[in-house]
């Protein structure tokens, strides 16, 4: 018989009773001198972090990218520098606007994180599973995740705060398009792909850059639910994509994404139709076809979830020399959003958390702050520059520039740009009768519960990507078409 564990505080002291609280008497009050007791609450009470203000609720596992295709010549990047080369990632899944405990199916974009464990430092592609968003400015996301959140008087999901600000903001329709088809209720994690959505720079070891949008397409292929089904499982197994992506693992049925690219030329950006750098956009296949690059396959389960995952930390800041930002404005936000979130959460050395600990060397001149544990600096001097052999920076690591024009200002997109362009393609071109069918029934569903002039303006927006659309929707509310086609010629 294997001897029992023994029972300590976390100081690894023996505890003696883990039943029985000190009393005065066998009945009476409670000790202060009970010390395992106090500590055991004290950190009860404490075993709560903040939960992320989007992509609450997720689910992760750990395993590679390899390397398919050799892409060095436009990438330095050493993790991609030869055909075969593996890295160890781990990954996050997630919805964006329900709280920790919310459910799997609720009809929402959904998170598509994945931190590469580079020998040249922690490379995280921080994207999700549609390839677009619904801004395309920063200093308009705290209001628009607002509307998605609760009613601050209500404390419940509003259909009029959703609809009012998505109603007058017109860059949204082509997420909105997609966001109420079926590929707004995925199957499970694994049946969906992940896109950068925003623009990235890779450059070479000459310093030549091309623009890119990175593609993860899932080989298990892409699963929907109906909204009739996602209703159901919600209240069946609220946690139905994160039992199966665990459970999946467990059986060794290992979950594999191919991850492909779309490359642009810098002269080409600068005369493309439309602003490429606009996350409302796609680069449209025809022009920007995918380009293999290499296979992710999930092949590892965490350990424990708290550690593992509700501790992982992605940011798109998180960047190796090869990769880096494209002015894309949503981009630029979230460059700062990300660690900042992450010093809130998790405090201000949370890269020193196993998950997100950088498997290179970490060197530089940061010291101390709460809860830090690694001592790599130890005997090394704190300030720079020194003459003790402190690290120094590498010139070699410094991204390529290129020209800005014009006077600094409050710009809004100026690139001549439809908004309703590139949502009709998707809903006469890409789209089955089916899927316009189930699009037009779940707006229906939703937008219905907003109030009437909010309707209105909404599907004003639906009749401008495509007369059809806007009509199918205005019948379905039983609005007046002939006022839904006058407000859409302003
Ligand atoms: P293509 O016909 O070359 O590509 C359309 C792509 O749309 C498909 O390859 C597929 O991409 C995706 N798709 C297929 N069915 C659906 C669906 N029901 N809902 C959403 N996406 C679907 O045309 P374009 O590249 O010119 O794009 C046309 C429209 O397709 C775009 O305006 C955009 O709305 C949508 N789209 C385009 C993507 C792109 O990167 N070009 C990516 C995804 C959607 P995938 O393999 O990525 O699923």
């Amino acid at each position: 018989m294997k001897a029992k564990k023994k029972l300590t505080t976390s100081f690894g002291s023996p505890v003696d009773d883990d039943q029985n609280s000190m009393t005065a008497g066998t009945s009476g009050p409670v000790l202060m001198q009970d010390v395992h007791l106090l500590e055991k609450l004290a950190h009860f009470n404490r075993e709560r972090i903040p939960e992320r203000i989007v992509h609450a609720k997720g689910a992760g596992a750990y395993g590679y990218f390899e390397v398919t295709n050799d892409l060095s010549g436009y990438c330095k990047a050493k993790f991609l520098s030869e055909v075969g080369k593996k890295t160890e990632v781990v990954a996050r899944f997630s919805t964006v606007g329900g709280e920790k405990g919310s459910a799997d199916a609720e009809r929402d974009p959904r998170g598509f994180a994945v931190k590469f464990y580079t020998e040249e430092g922690n490379y995280d592609f921080v994207g999700n599973n549609t390839p677009v968003f619904f801004i395309r400015d920063p200093i308009k996301f705290p209001d628009f995740i607002h509307t998605q959140k609760r009613n601050p008087v209500t404390n419940t999901k509003d259909p009029d705060m959703f609809w009012d600000f998505l109603s007058l903001t017109p860059e949204s329709i082509h997420q909105v398009t997609i966001l109420f088809s079926d590929r707004g209720t995925p199957k499970t994690f694994r049946h969906m792909n992940g896109y950068s959505g925003h623009t990235f720079m890779w450059y070479n070891d000459k310093d030549d850059y091309v623009w890119v949008k990175i593609h993860f397409i899932t080989a298990q292929g892409i699963q929907n639910l109906t909204s009739a089904e996602a209703t159901t499982l919600k209240g069946k197994d609220p946690d139905h994509a994160t039992r199966d992506l665990y459970e999946a693992i467990e059986k060794g049925d290992y979950p594999a994404w191919n991850v492909s690219v779309q490359i642009m030329k810098p002269e080409e950006a600068e005369n493309y139709r439309f602003n490429p750098f606009d996350i409302t956009k796609v680069w449209p296949h025809g022009d920007y076809p995918l380009i293999p690059l290499g296979r992710m396959v999930l092949n590892r389960n965490p350990a424990n979830y708290f550690i593992d995952v509700e501790q992982a930390a992605f940011s798109p800041a998180n960047l190796v020399p090869g990769i880096a930002p494209s002015p894309d404005k949503m981009l630029q936000g979230r460059l700062f959003s990300y660690h900042d979130a992450h010093r809130y959460r998790l405090g201000v050395n949370y890269t020193q958390l196993p998950v997100n600990r950088p498997k290179a060397m970490t060197v530089n001149y940061q010291r101390d702050g709460f809860m830090r544990t690694m001592s790599e600096h130890e005997g090394s001097p704190n300030y720079y520059p020194n003459t003790f052999g402190g690290p120094e920076p590498d010139a070699a690591a410094k991204w390529p520039t290129y020209e800005i024009k014009g006077k600094w200002g409050r710009h809004a997109y100026v690139h001549p740009n439809s908004d309703y362009v590139q949502p009709a393609a998707l809903y006469n071109k890409v789209m089955t009768d089916v899927d316009r069918a189930h699009l037009v029934g779940n707006i229906v569903e939703h937008l219905g519960n907003a109030r009437k002039e909010i309707q209105v303006r909404q599907t004003v927006l639906f009749y401008r990507v495509d007369p059809d659309y806007g009509t199918r929707v205005a019948d379905g509310l039983g609005l007046d078409i002939a006022e839904i086609k006058r407000l859409a010629k302003d």
